[in-house]
């Protein structure tokens, strides 16, 4: 019975061949291809602005079956950028709104809905037996569920995220490719998280790159090669750069390294968390570009210290720099030469600002942080170097 069913479900018919004839004239696609697209089981976590593309192309493409997780209701102020809802679904539910407009695009596709929110407590019996997941989250804490579901499965997570007019895409968990915490082991301090409905968005940029999620989807599923597997694009609208950054598997990352992450971890949710302050009441003082690299100039030992991920590292740093990640400062601290004025920075201002803070709290008294980060010093010191 089962295999009568699976052997008719891959037979494509004449409605179909026709709708995905432009498609099926590739070589690269060809009618198995288009039989493999109609056999695949793909999950999108997240039915917003990301997902609102990745749902619309991998529907229109001829995906078979698309899971679909999504627990709220369509608001009028989503629909600048979640082109999946219209004005008359504002009120109901996103998952309602998301299969009308499935069906009507294609209705050869099989549409599984899970009206509820992705937590350590489903994720493993929702995502079990998918081919691929999509992540269409807007949150630090659902990122890195989403994250060691594709791990500990085994499936491989299509990944997006913005922030104003800046997109990054990648695929993770895939065989010998590195997960998101091969990248960035732990979340954030929620403080240095903008909560989300002040973090602004350009309506096209989650369309930009839920459009790319949803390609590199269609070539995972398709088998092609030069994918996004160990590559993190990234895109800022602003200059219209495209760059694409080669990212390695850590073999101490918990996840998919030393594997010590054995089951999911729900972490707190950053929206609408504190986004001032922290911890630490020390005061730090600030340096100004132009006077660190007058110092450095001058020949001054001083001790300088990036705290960003390895990925920015690659991308350029300050001559004489060293990295030490924001996560791994603390172990660093005992390592730090106290006779030494010690200089932190990081993109804009704000990790540094944070380790610094730990730094003074644990005695180290010539601390300063780079005002404006790397970001300040290019436009002031040295415009040659690669802004991101
Ligand atoms: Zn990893």
């Amino acid at each position: 019975m089962d295999t009568e069913r699976s052997r008719d479900t891959t037979e494509l018919t004449r409605e179909e061949l026709v709708r995905y004839n432009r498609q099926i004239l590739l070589p690269q696609v060809g009618e198995d291809g288009q039989r493999m697209l109609k056999e695949s089981r793909v999950l999108l976590v997240g039915a917003g602005g990301l997902g609102s593309p990745v749902a619309l192309y991998l529907a229109a493409a001829g995906v078979g079956t698309i899971g679909l997780v999504d627990f709220d209701a369509v608001d009028l102020s989503n629909l600048h950028r979640q082109i999946l809802h219209g004005s008359a679904g504002v009120g109901s539910s996103k998952i309602d709104s998301a299969r009308d407009r499935i069906r009507d695009i294609n209705p050869n596709v099989e549409i599984e809905a899970y009206e509820t929110r992705f937590e350590s407590a489903n994720a493993l019996e929702i995502a079990r037996g998918y081919d691929l997941i999509v992540d269409g989250t807007d949150n630090f804490a659902t990122r890195y569920l989403v994250n060691d579901t594709s791990v500990l499965l085994g499936i491989p997570n299509v990944y997006g995220s913005v922030y104003r007019f800046e997109g990054q895409a990648s695929v993770f968990g895939a065989p010998n490719g590195p997960c998101y915490r091969c990248l960035f082991r732990e979340p954030p301090p929620p403080h240095l998280v903008p909560s989300c409905a002040e973090a602004g968005v350009l309506g096209v940029v989650p369309g930009l790159v839920g459009t790319i999620q949803a390609t590199e989807a269609i070539k995972q599923l398709l088998g092609l090669d030069d994918t996004l597997v160990g590559k993190l694009l990234t895109i800022d609208v602003m200059t219209m750069a495209f760059r694409t950054i080669e990212i390695r598997r850590d073999p101490e990352c918990p996840a998919c390294g030393t594997r010590e992450i054995t089951e999911l971890i729900d972490y707190d949710e950053f929206c609408g968390a504190a986004t001032t302050g922290g911890a630490s009441a020390s005061s730090v003082r600030e340096i100004q570009p132009s006077q660190l690299a007058e110092r450095l100039h001058d020949g001054e030992k001083l001790e300088i210290i990036d705290v960003r991920e390895p990925y920015e590292w690659q991308i350029g740093h300050i001559p004489g720099a060293r990295l030490v990640p924001l996560d791994r400062i603390a172990a660093e601290i005992p390592r730090l030469d106290k006779r030494k004025e010690t200089i932190l920075y990081c993109k804009v201002g704000e990790r540094s600002m944070y380790a610094a803070r730990q730094l003074a709290d644990a005695g180290v008294s010539e601390v300063r942080n780079l005002a404006g980060g790397i970001l300040r010093w290019i436009d002031e010191v040295d415009p040659t170097m690669t802004r991101y």
